[in-house]
């Protein structure tokens, strides 16, 4: 699934331990000094408690942690493992034996309570193993199960559940289901009947599958012998969503047997399961339109079924509806005959094995355009009087379906794939197999009025869409805890195929800006890791759901794929595709997959664990000695109580270095691994060439009583960067001098490093002055190159970060500084500013560099910016709206004419009738930043009410009202008015609601607005109130305080 939104995030912070550094002044102790970033918002947040991933041996062969450390450390480097520290080994020997190095032996009393003890507690296990698994189940006890809730379940009738857990038992599995649904799209309700071939893999009485919202009206059960359907009953759980069928016998282990249930149902009006929507066409008729979204627990409001993404089945599929309509579903169809009562039944084919969550069909009045791929037959459909803005979908679905079956070397095992645009849908898309759905905005495409930023977007959502046929459909995480395994997967291959087929689009930009936003969510205590093994009800579901998952996967793959070579990550991910096909795997699966591949020489497994099962990542703090680099890393966090040092504060990564000199043997990539220990910092390196392997140099470096990491330089360099193109997903923190020297070489020509490079210095120079490492002032004093840079990255990152600050002095009233503020950021960009023009001309990149440096200009009214815009608009006007606009500054061009009383109403008009989805949200946009609050608080009324604005889009109108001044409290004030509204309407945890919470108060920094956000989420549920999102927002208005507090005075003595 692809969620809808990109907005910004935030941070606090913590830090370990020591500084290798003690005589260097610049290391500062994050425990004593708060550290600080305004931060902007977007989505989520959570949880716990990264886990040490050393697995121990036992019995003599077993090693301390420090060992297992060197032996890792010694594979990876290719050394012997007898080679290492003999100090080391001593002390592991004194842990075990006495001083004479001999076991002493024991009396025979103390054999004798020894006995006794083990025995009591041998005991007391067992009790524990098997007394709560077995409390409610007739079954017995299941090796996967959960602890048993400490509740006796009661069905809806009144009698005994049995069965008392959120997951379902294992003792049966659904082999295939056959689905008949017959829609009524104007009563919104259907019927339905379903057909189940099970099979018992262990001897059990009951029958425990989802279902919920369903009027069941009759289920029967039958034997695999006896072809004799028997009546059965029907016990209901609605808590959990679960029916329980108690069989007439029992089911026999390696038996099969059938289950037919007849229900009905109401069409859910929300976004979730089966829903119905209506649309106006262009003449103004009203019509009817029913799809899916199953992911994640949807698929049992839609049907009885066993669903849990583990439960792979096929699935045959019948719809009946009315002649005008179409049906589609995830395969081709088979049949369709027209019924006596007039109504037409279509069959499709049975579907390859597959998860729940990915059956979907749809209901409604489409066109479409079609052209067969080596047999596969592609099709993008679309509402009638769309189609003609489906060409580029078609032509971009087809060379990305081509270029995924040739790197996978996997063929795309369906006869045909759809993309179905969506005239109201919450996601951005889901990528149900052989039918993926998408909003109208992620996948038509208007030659006219869609700019370079849109034509991106929908080639991105298509790749990242098709990605998952493979990463997700194919290939399936067992539970929702390894989410970030499909979407991970899916995020980082749209990256990846667009540079490999689409290299003009220049989509490394949006990666690298994901990357930085990611790891400003990531650097919050409220954080969590991507792989979490506490994911178990809805709402923690739907939180996984969110942009570490995406983004965070992404980026770990993208430095291990670095790390690793293309070559190497390509053949893996083959091997892991082709042993797990048509099966569901955990985390473990891809790395062993991994490991397979590099044959032991590398443990990708354990190196991959520090970065899955920990949350946040690492700060590496470098320092030049002469020749050499010392290197230490630390947790980067941000901590609104400085005072606290989090729990994990020892967490280590297993870090793959790159770095790049100004030295002439240096001037390439040079990859270093390092390895640290929780104890005494001892830090490994090598160079790296082509894979994991060549040893070059390892040696420590002892300050104090510490031992530090190494690199020798073969010659004395000015400076060193290091992770080269921001490839690593740790942030880096250099001595002054290294900095002076960096901040000298941007000056003189900053083309000597990558504008990866670049953006990165930027990004991470300002969050080390939020965390307190470096002053503010140092952040600014880098950015001053920017006079010279002409590239999108670095500037758009330098934009961002002095936003944010802006945004915060002016929510707080200090309307002089932030102005002041602005001059400064202007006086920088002003020659870049004075180069635009308002057309559509030159590369991609340059297109959106113009939009965003004009939109910056006309925002703050420099430049004469808003009157060449207002001119352009009030053209466009004259014209009614016929006369086009340059399409990457439409945006710019309508916020100008929305702040007049006529443009405004006039933009209005223009949305309620355009038929191009991008030129609307361009309008909806310029709406939203209007500085009439009344104006806003209508078109969030309306956004809510889904008639004249689509409640789909009520998320991007709350985060653009709370963006600018004038709406900035009302959004809240809205959000706070109608949760209960938007809760049933995207349901608790959901992306949509992870958006809004964060929009809605990324910009607060008073005490008052701490407490009014609390109080208000505190007086909802206890499950709201837990919620990562609600936790992160409080997190962030702490630290927007703390911000303020340390820095208004320096800004205001300062700009
Ligand atoms: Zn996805």
């Amino acid at each position: 699934m692809e969620p809808f939104t990109n907005d910004r995030l935030q941070l606090p912070r913590n830090m370990i331990e020591n500084s290798m550094f003690e005589e260097e002044p610049d290391v500062v102790d994050l425990a004593k000094e708060p550290c600080l970033h305004p931060l902007e918002p977007d989505e989520v947040e959570y949880e716990p408690r990264g886990s040490r991933l050393l697995v121990r041996g036992l019995g003599e062969h077993e090693l301390d942690e420090d060992e297992e450390d060197y032996e890792s450390s010694a594979k990876l480097l290719g050394m012997s493992f007898m080679n290492r520290s003999s100090g080391l080994r001593n002390s592991a020997a004194g842990y075990r034996q006495n001083s004479d190095g001999t076991c002493p032996a024991p009396s025979a009393r103390t054999i004798g309570v020894c006995v006794c003890i083990i025995l009591l507690a041998v005991a007391i296990i067992l009790a524990i193993y098997f007394l709560p698994r077995c409390t409610f189940t007739k079954e017995g006890c299941h090796k996967n199960n959960r602890p048993t809730e400490p509740i006796q379940p009661i069905a809806t009738n009144g009698k005994l559940f049995p069965w008392a857990q959120i997951r379902l038992p294992t003792a049966v599995t659904p082999v295939r289901y056959d689905l008949t649904l017959h829609p009524n799209l104007t009563s919104m309700t259907f019927r339905g009947s379903v057909t189940i071939s099970l099979q018992a893999l262990q001897a059990t009485w009951n029958i425990i599958l989802h279902s919920t919202g369903h009027n069941i009206s009759r289920v029967t059960f039958m034997t695999a012998v006896s072809s004799q359907e028997k009546e059965v009953d029907v016990l209901e759980y609605p808590l959990h969503e679960q029916i329980a069928i108690v069989a007439p016998e029992t089911l026999l282990e390696g038996h099969n047997y059938t289950l037919k249930i007849e229900y009905s149902a109401n069409i859910s009006s929300s976004y979730y399961g089966f829903y119905g929507i209506s649309y106006r066409d262009e003449s103004n008729e009203k019509k009817y339109f029913a799809a899916t979204q199953f992911e994640p627990l949807a698929a049992r409001s839609a049907f009885p079924c066993f669903d849990e993404p583990a439960f792979k089945a096929t699935f045959v599929i019948r719809i009946k509806r009315d002649e005008q309509y179409t049906a589609l579903s995830n395969m081709p169809k088979k049949s369709s005959v027209v019924l006596e009562d007039g109504l037409v039944q279509d069959e499709f084919f049975e579907s390859v094995k597959m998860s729940t969550y990915l059956v979907a069909f749809i209901v409604g009045e489409m066109k479409n355009l079609s052209q067969d791929v080596n047999g596969t037959l592609v099709s993008i459909y679309a509402v009638p009087e769309k189609i003609g803005q489906v060409q580029h979908a078609l032509e971009t679905t087809v060379k990305l379906l081509d270029f995924y079956q040739s790197y996978f070397e996997i063929q795309y095992p369906l006869k045909k794939l759809d993309l179905v645009a969506i005239p109201d849908f919450e996601a951005g898309a889901m990528e149900n197999w052989g039918l993926l759905t998408f909003r109208e905005e992620t996948l038509l495409y208007d030659a006219n009025t869609s700019s370079v930023a849109d034509r991106k977007l929908v080639t991105k959502v298509i790749a990242h869409e098709l990605a998952h046929q493979w990463f997700g459909n194919l290939v399936t995480m067992q539970w929702w805890n390894d989410v970030w395994l499909n979407e991970g997967f899916a995020t980082f291959m749209e990256y990846f195929s667009l540079e490999k087929i689409f290299g003009e689009l220049s989509s490394y930009e949006d990666f690298l800006d994901a990357r930085f936003k990611t790891m400003k969510k990531d650097s919050l205590n409220s954080s969590h890791p991507i792989s979490s093994s506490s994911v178990e009800s809805s709402e923690q579901i739907e939180e996984m759901f969110d942009s570490l998952s995406y983004f965070k996967g992404a980026s770990l793959l993208l430095m291990l794929k670095t790390y690793l070579s293309e070559d190497i990550f390509q053949h893996a991910i083959i091997l892991y595709l082709h042993n797990h096909s048509y099966t569901s795997i955990h985390s473990d699966d891809l790395w062993d997959s991994f490991n397979e591949f590099t044959n032991k020489t590398l443990d990708v497994k354990k190196m991959m664990r520090t970065w899955t099962l920990q949350k946040g990542f690492p700060l590496v703090t470098v320092q030049r000695k002469g020749k050499q680099i010392l290197v230490q890393q630390e947790r980067f966090c941000l901590n609104v109580k400085p005072e606290i040092q989090p729990s994990d504060a020892s967490s280590l990564w297993h870090i793959p270095l790159s770095y790049i000199t100004d030295g002439k043997n240096y001037s390439k990539h040079r990859s270093v691994s390092l390895l640290d220990k929780k104890s005494e910092r001892h830090v490994f390196f090598f160079h790296r060439q082509r894979v994991y392997g060549t040893l070059l140099t390892w040696s420590r470096w002892v300050v104090g009583s510490r031992r530090a990491g190494v690199i020798n330089l073969t010659e004395e360099v000015q400076w060193i960067k290091v992770n080269t193109n921001m490839t690593g997903y740790y942030i880096v923190h250099y001595a002054d001098d290294n900095w002076e020297a960096l901040i000298k070489q941007l000056k003189i020509n900053p083309y000597v490093l990558s504008d990866k490079d670049r953006a990165n210095l930027i990004n991470n120079i300002f969050e080390l002055a939020g965390l307190g490492k470096v002053s503010l002032q140092r952040a600014f004093d880098l950015i001053d190159y920017l006079r010279n840079e002409t590239y999108t990255a670095p500037i758009s990152e330098a934009l961002f970060q002095t936003e944010l600050i802006y945004n915060l002095l002016d929510k707080l009233g200090h309307v002089d500084l932030a102005s002041r503020l602005v001059n400064k950021v202007f006086k920088l960009l002003q020659s870049q500013i004075q180069q635009q023009t308002w057309t559509d001309e030159g590369t991609p990149s340059t297109r959106e560099l113009r939009s965003v440096l004009l939109d910056f200009a006309c925002a703050h009214r420099l430049e004469n910016c808003s009157a060449a815009a207002l001119k352009l608009f009030f053209d466009w006007m004259a014209s009614n709206g016929t006369q086009s606009l340059p399409t990457d500054v439409m945006t710019t061009v309508f916020k100008a004419g929305a702040k007049t009383e006529g443009g405004w109403s006039f933009l209005l008009s223009k949305y309620v009738s355009l038929g191009s989805e991008a030129e609307k949200n361009k309008i909806l946009e310029a709406l939203a930043s209007s500085e009439d609050v009344r104006k806003l608080y209508w078109l969030m009324k309306k956004s809510l009410d889904g008639d004249l604005i689509r409640t789909q889009k009520l998320s991007f109108i709350i985060r653009t009202v709370a963006r600018h001044f004038p709406g900035h409290l009302l959004a809240w004030d809205f959000v706070k008015e109608n949760w209960s509204k938007l809760v049933q309407k995207f349901h608790l945890g959901s992306y949509t609601i992870q958006s809004i919470v964060a929009g809605s108060t990324h910009l607060f920094a008073t005490k008052a607005h701490l407490s009014e956000v609390q109080a208000f989420f505190e007086n909802q549920s206890e499950a709201t109130f837990r919620l990562r999102c609600v936790q992160e927002a409080l997190e962030v208005i702490q630290l927007n305080m703390q911000w303020v507090e340390k820095n208004l005075k320096t800004l205001t003595y300062w700009l």
